[in-house]
């Protein structure tokens, strides 16, 4: 991704939201914030690792690496028993020419209303002087973080959650983040494109129901696993779920689940965007909860982003804070949440 202080971008999209649809939005939130009296649930270290081992590896698009983990993604996916769908198409991109692209994405309950997306790319950057950068925070991580998400609530998404009509779960594993070349909007985010356009012309399209307008949120987890990251949020219309990230890691700390006295959940505005996979969701008016540390890993697109600079207490304490808060917004889901900026 870049870091791209798209303010233009943000205005765009603030002069659109009107103030009364903007305060039912927040008392909506604020309904899904109340008080968390945090379930705990147990990690799974040993799925984490041998998730990650199988992701940490060169994954250029069109590489062997690259099909050996679009695999085991929807190995692993239908092995947690989600109902999975790979978005497969060709382009030609700069400096490798035409690439077989695959998104890869998992459902509960792909009949549901609405539905909670949680999403990471899986490709891996491709740098001609380094063939064997593996991309650990990007985002080798995160991937194996929604997996271990899936995996350590998995009873509960199995038994009580399955079947629900109000609600279903997405885990979307965007490929072709990575430009080839030089990051610009035709080279960059080529799975999230395909994918934001296949969702908006499907369901019932021509009545005005598409399929991408049953996302309630799209969650977007980037550059993680070093040392201490910190998140801020960086759309308002999504600062209750930010908000309530901060209450949630509060609660567990409280309850002795987290160690150390940094906080990762910042209650506070991002300075900027950061350009990444949301784009083509955000500009359709997909609400974004954007989960990127910033400042950025200081090993990030450097050989240095390997296994060797992963910081594993951080990444537990996350994936603790993390799998808490989709358990949260499943659990506590009775009506559809409406967070889209509503043009006047
Ligand atoms: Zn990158």
């Amino acid at each position: 991704m870049s870091l791209l202080v798209s303010r233009l971008l943000l205005l765009t999209v603030t002069i659109c939201a009107l103030a009364t649809d903007y305060t039912q939005a927040q008392q909506q939130q604020q309904q899904q914030q109340a008080s968390f009296d945090t379930t705990h649930w147990d990690d799974d270290e040993t799925h984490f690792n041998s998730s990650l081992s199988a992701i940490l590896v060169p994954r250029v698009v069109g590489s062997r690496g690259h099909e050996q983990v679009r695999n085991y993604l929807v190995n692993s996916l239908n092995g947690l028993g989600f109902q999975t769908e790979v978005d497969e198409f060709k382009q030609r991109v700069p400096v490798l020419g035409e690439l077989t692209f695959a998104n890869v994405i998992g459902y509960i309950n792909p009949q549901a209303e609405n539905f909670l997306a949680l999403a990471c790319h899986y490709d891996s950057k491709y740098f001609p002087n380094d063939p064997g950068f593996v991309g650990a925070t990007d985002s080798a991580v995160p991937c194996a973080i929604l997996l271990n998400t899936a995996k350590t609530l998995n009873t509960y998404l199995l038994q009580q959650f399955r079947n629900r009509r109000d609600l279903g779960l997405m885990l979307i594993f965007f490929d072709g983040e990575e430009a080839f070349k030089d990051w610009t909007n035709s080279d960059s985010v080529y799975g999230s494109r395909h994918l934001a356009k296949k969702l908006a012309r499907s369901g019932q399209a021509n009545l005005g129901q598409r399929y991408i307008d049953r996302i309630e949120v799209l969650v977007l987890l980037d550059l993680i696993g070093a040392r201490n990251p910190k998140f801020s949020s960086f759309y308002e219309n999504t600062h209750g779920l930010h908000s309530s990230l901060v209450q949630i890691e509060q609660s567990l700390r409280s309850a002795g689940h987290l160690k150390g006295n940094n906080r990762m959940f910042l209650n506070r505005p991002a300075g900027g965007l950061v350009d990444d996979d949301h784009r083509p969701f955000l500009e359709e008016n997909v609400p974004i909860l954007h989960l990127i540390a910033t400042p950025f890993p200081d090993v990030w697109h450097t050989p240095r982003d390997n296994a060797a600079n992963l910081h594993y207490p951080s990444i537990r304490y996350f994936n603790r804070v993390f799998r808490s808060f989709v358990y949260e917004y499943l659990k506590r889901h009775t009506a559809p949440v409406d967070l889209r900026f509503h043009r006047g």
